[in-house]
């Protein structure tokens, strides 16, 4: 994170020993059922755990034992401040994925360790910050892709287990059914749709807010110091900025063109009552965020298009295609509002020859429009 680390003072250690267990403290005087202390990721309890990054030989460095002290005496002071009735639950990594970091060979060893020092659960992550891509991955990351290596930690201990990782509803289902997992985290899923669980339960998978795994609005925002929102669901973070009640004289609004824009402003404006109509020049909705949808890995940009959609047919939105929308179609329509969500126009590079038939753009040929063959330049690498 751009920051040297130094070795703290054997001192300073104990100091914040005693601050791990006076936030749990505090933590249950203000009500919570429990606390979870988190030994994952690359935070300071995992430094302390890992050989990538513990290079101490006093009492809190060296073998496994001395890498462990750490995180032991956090759990015992937690546990004199707040007594066994307060819920405990560890977090950690099975694998750094760091070279010379901890795999899941002293994993296992470490779920043991948690249990003995009373963690009343385990939630089983994997990475460090220097290992970023697996804390957020991305899409080309198979759904629940950690289930298996949680169940060699489940099949170690008699607590219970909580495997994460890009999960949906259906591998969460499946390592459950596995017995690999007790419980399932949804992380990022969460943030796009909090209700999540609730849908699964009443069974209206359909109408789940997609997690894209694009990881722009979530984590990438608070990258750049904004707080945390969602692309595919704006109203996250800001569910009181923008109410959603339903208004008392409906609209009749049109929405010109169907990209990410116009489906979800025609998705809102119909969630809230008004009689909405989509309307689309193409043969297809979703405009350049179909298209991004094409290329391996990407497919889950579809299944946001889908959700718009099918939600916003449950809400009374009509969708129109293969129309363009002309001042004369206005007219004859009379809306009340318009939205124009026409999208953004690709830019062209600024060279002699960019007209040329055998420059082609991107977007043709993940459409289908032009194949290309023979001696292929390609200029840029996104
Ligand atoms: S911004 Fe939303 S859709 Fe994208 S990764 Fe984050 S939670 Fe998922």
């Amino acid at each position: 994170m751009g920051s040297i680390p130094e070795q703290m003072s054997n001192e300073r250690v104990w100091e914040i020993i005693g601050q791990f267990g006076d936030a749990a403290r505090r933590a249950k005087e203000a009500g919570a059922d429990g606390v979870e202390v988190h030994g994952a990721h690359g935070y300071m309890i995992a430094q302390f755990m890992s050989t990538h990054s513990n290079k101490r030989f006093d009492e809190f460095g060296g073998d496994f034992n001395g890498r462990m002290k750490f995180p032991q005496e956090i759990f015992k002071d937690i546990r004199s401040k707040v007594g066994d009735d307060f819920t405990m639950t560890f977090r950690f990594s099975y694998d750094e994925k760091v070279h010379g970091g901890r795999t899941l060979e002293e994993s296992l060893s470490v779920a043991k360790m948690a249990e003995e020092y009373t963690a009343d659960a385990l939630h089983v992550s994997m990475m460090t910050y220097a290992s970023m891509q697996y804390m957020s991955p991305t899409p080309a990351m198979p759904a629940g892709f950690n289930q298996f290596q949680t169940k060699f930690i489940k099949d170690t201990v008699d607590i219970p287990v909580i495997s994460v990782g890009r999960y949906d509803p259906h591998s969460g289902e499946n390592a459950l059914s596995n017995n690999c997992a007790d419980f399932i985290a949804f992380g990022r899923s969460s943030i796009a749709d909090p209700d999540l669980p609730n849908k699964v339960k009443e069974n209206r998978l359909s109408e789940i807010i997609p997690c894209i795994g694009c990881t722009q609005s979530c984590i990438g925002y608070i990258f750049v110091g904004k707080s945390t929102s969602c692309l595919i669901n704006p109203l996250t973070g800001n569910e009181l900025k923008y109410p959603m009640d339903k208004v008392e004289d409906p609209k009749k609004v049109l929405v010109v063109g169907s990209g990410p824009a116009g489906l979800e402003a025609a998705l809102v404006a119909g969630q809230k009552g008004h009689d909405v109509t989509v309307v689309e020049k193409d043969a297809q909705f979703g405009g350049q965020f179909r298209l991004a949808s094409i290329p391996p890995t990407k497919h889950e940009i579809a299944t946001a298009l889908k959700y718009y959609v099918s939600v916003g047919q449950k809400n009374g939105v009509k969708y129109v295609t293969d129309t363009e929308v002309t001042k004369e179609y206005v007219e004859q329509f009379a809306p009340d509002t318009v939205i124009l969500a026409t999208g953004g126009v690709p830019s062209k590079l600024p060279i002699n020859g960019v007209d040329n038939d055998m420059v082609v753009d991107a977007l043709d040929i993940l459409d289908g429009n032009v194949t290309p063959g023979g001696n292929v330049l390609v200029i840029g690498g996104g």
